[in-house]
């Protein structure tokens, strides 16, 4: 309950920084609009909706079809969960905003310096060695790039589209004027907001690992990808049928073993490490690095023991993911299983989830 409440007050500590650093990033607070268009996920909804509030989420929200409908209609919606504690932003503004923010305090970003490896009070990179009391690695879905470290974090990819700048006429019939951010209860699940420019950015699953850990950082999306998610963006908004995609791109997420984000501090080698927020990591690296600083400053003596310090993430222990071969296929077995679960969900009445998923989500550690 301490974390809910942290990671909720974060949203709110982003914005304001932001704001008192001068950085547009197209921030609005308009929370969070989980949907479920089908008896299974209406049912798996109302379950996460009920476990929310158990976390002590006092101002989360649940609706029928009709309260939905009100603020964006989703075709074929059942129900839908709203909390306040979400906000939509434009992340590459607020990651240049920030960069300019500290540059103007005296810090220098060295950019294109890849570290290869992390030991002890040393960051190695292939144009010399930093040296420093504390080495904090913060890479989450690069990490597996680092010597030592393939099987840390999976590096999973996710995919985004997004449309032209959208009509007058288009917005009254889908309504999104709150602009909350909005997901789903689809088992590959996926995301989409409405921009400051009026269009509607989609992301989900593409392709969902590359064998051996490896990851693109150029961002370029598969056509298969972009077709898959554009079926997605016509299935909850069939008059957007004809509407051309502007936009697409890819890169990788962190997910630990568990799927459990961690901070941890090693006070006998002064390495730290945040990261593993599996694809909800903007609000939650704020969180992460301003307990990361607290732990450094308690472990030099410069301040005593935080509430962040305090949160249950932190020293948080996870195994490492298995090798290849089982690595790639297992990632791959799961979403192709989970893909076939919401098609037999999307296309059965039934009120349960599909046997499939409850299979892939125990191999997969998800739950
Ligand atoms: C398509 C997509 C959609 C997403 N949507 C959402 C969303 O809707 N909401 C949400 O909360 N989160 C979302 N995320 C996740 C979010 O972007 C991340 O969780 C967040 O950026 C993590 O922040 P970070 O600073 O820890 O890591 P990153 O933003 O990944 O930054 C890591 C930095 O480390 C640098 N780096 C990596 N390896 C090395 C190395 N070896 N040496 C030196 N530097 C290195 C990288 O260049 C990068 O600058 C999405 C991610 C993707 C890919």
């Amino acid at each position: 309950m301490r974390l809910q409440q942290a990671m909720n007050d974060t949203v709110a500590e982003v914005a304001r920084t932001a704001a008192e650093e001068n950085i547009d990033a197209d921030i609005h607070q308009g929370g969070v609009l989980e949907v479920a268009y089908t008896p299974a996920q209406l049912a798996r909804l109302k379950a996460f909706h009920a476990t929310e509030l158990s976390y002590g989420e006092k101002d989360r929200e649940l609706y029928g079809a009709r309260d939905t409908a009100e603020r964006i209609r989703v075709a074929g919606a059942v129900g839908s969960t709203w909390t306040p504690h979400g906000a939509r932003l434009h992340p590459a503004k607020l990651v240049k905003g920030l960069a300019a923010a500290v540059e103007s305090l005296g810090v220098t970003i060295h950019e294109s310096t890849p570290v290869t490896e992390i030991r002890p009070k040393h960051a190695i990179t292939p144009y010399g060695t930093v040296r420093a009391p504390y080495v904090l690695r913060c890479t989450e879905g690069f990490t597996a790039s680092l010597k030592g470290h393939r099987r840390t974090w999976l590096p999973m990819n996710s995919s985004m589209i997004v449309t032209e700048p959208l009509p007058e006429d288009v917005w009254s019939s889908i309504g999104w004027e709150g602009r909350e951010t909005l997901g789903d209860m689809a088992h590959a699940y996926m995301y989409a907001q409405r921009t400051a420019d009026d269009r509607i950015a989609l992301g989900g699953r593409g392709v969902p690992y590359r064998y051996g850990s490896r990851t693109d950082n150029d961002g370029r999306t598969q056509p298969a990808t972009i077709d898959a998610l554009r079926e997605i963006l016509v299935r909850f908004f069939p008059q957007l049928a004809g509407v051309a995609v502007s936009h697409a791109w890819s890169g990788v997420l962190g997910v630990p073993r568990d799927w459990c984000a961690t901070v941890t501090l090693d006070r006998t080698t002064g390495l730290g490490w945040a990261g593993g927020y599996v694809g909800s990591g903007v609000a939650t690296a704020n969180l992460a690095a301003r307990t990361l600083r607290d732990l450094v400053q308690q472990d030099s003596g410069q301040s005593g023991p935080t509430e962040l310090t305090a949160l249950p993430w932190v020293n948080h222990k996870v195994r490492k993911w298995e090798p290849e071969p089982l690595r790639w296929l297992g990632v791959h077995g799961m979403y192709a299983t989970y893909r076939a679960a919401d098609h037999s969900e999307r296309t059965s009445p039934t009120a349960e989830t599909a046997r499939l998923a409850r299979l892939a989500d125990r191999l997969s550690g998800r739950h």
